[in-house]
């Protein structure tokens, strides 16, 4: 599948899965926009490396995603949106009593809100064009709950909901609008927290992998950056065009328990 003409523009990709993404649909032909809520010259660095190695252009939009302003100018300034890809993310972890609003706002603001933000900005671009996909990354938390991540948990099902509604607002239009939902993925801040999990737990690190941080995944094994990038892609090909509305799982059997 080639994405040659396309642009694609994927929020909060300097890192992990959506920087995986990015260089997916490069890889694809595609013209990618970064983001992140950062301006430091190795953010503009990724987009040089991934426009050096896929040939195609590649640039990095500062834009913070919490704020819906910003939002709208990153859609606005990418100036075409065939793509977009909604990942940026972040997480806390706090019992419902203590959780700090202001954390609170920050999740649900970059998590969901941020979506609102893009695809309204975008759909118009996509109905101009006349083709566009949208893939919202969710979670396994976007299907089931884990206490103490109330706003994460709240913020990716509502994303699960978002996506769905969007599917229905396009549905004639060879426009989809799908989520993914990924179990637990490897990407570099995942593997930084092991060391300290083993000091606290006093265990190895293969038993830290298994029975701690993959406790919950029956696969017993990390879902790879690559494994969501190829599933963005693939949502995004034409085989995929009559997929729409879907939460596609990605999670090594974690939501079918
Ligand atoms: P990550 O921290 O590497 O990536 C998050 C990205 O969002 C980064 O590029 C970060 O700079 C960006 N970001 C954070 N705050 C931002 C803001 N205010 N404005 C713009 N960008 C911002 O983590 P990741 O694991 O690659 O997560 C990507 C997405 O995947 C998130 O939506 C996350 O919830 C989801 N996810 C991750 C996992 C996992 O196991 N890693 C599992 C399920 C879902």
């Amino acid at each position: 599948m080639s994405h040659k003409g396309k642009t694609a523009v994927i929020t909060g990709s300097n890192s992990g899965i959506g920087l995986g993404i990015a260089r997916e649909l490069a890889r694809q032909g595609a013209d990618v926009i970064l983001n992140s809520f950062t301006d430091r010259d190795e953010d503009h660095a990724l987009a040089a490396e991934i426009a050096q190695e896929s040939g195609t252009n590649a640039r990095y939009i500062q834009a913070d995603m919490s704020d819906g302003a910003a939002c709208r100018a990153l859609i606005e300034k990418a100036g075409a949106c065939d793509i977009l890809v909604n990942n940026a993310g972040i997480q806390h972890v706090s019992p419902i009593e203590d959780f700090p609003v202001e954390k609170w706002e920050a999740v649900l603001g970059i998590n969901l809100v941020s979506n609102f933000h893009t695809i309204a900005m975008a759909l118009p671009m996509m109905r101009e064009a006349g083709w566009g996909r949208i893939v919202n990354v969710a979670s396994a938390h976007g299907l089931t709950a884990s206490a103490y991540k109330s706003a994460y948990v709240a913020s990716k099902h509502g994303v699960i909901g978002l996506t769905k509604t969007i599917a229905l607002e396009t549905a004639e239009e060879p426009i989809t609008c799908n989520a993914i939902c990924p179990g637990y993925v490897f990407t570099p801040i995942v593997e930084a927290q092991i060391p300290d999990q083993m000091k606290t737990h006093g265990l190895s690190r293969d038993d830290v992998i298994r029975d701690v941080m993959l406790a919950r995944q029956p696969s017993k094994e990390f879902v790879t950056v690559e494994q969501i990038a190829g599933t963005a892609a693939f949502l995004c090909s034409d085989t995929a065009a009559q997929i729409t509305g879907t939460a596609v799982r990605v999670d090594g059997g974690w939501a079918a328990l």
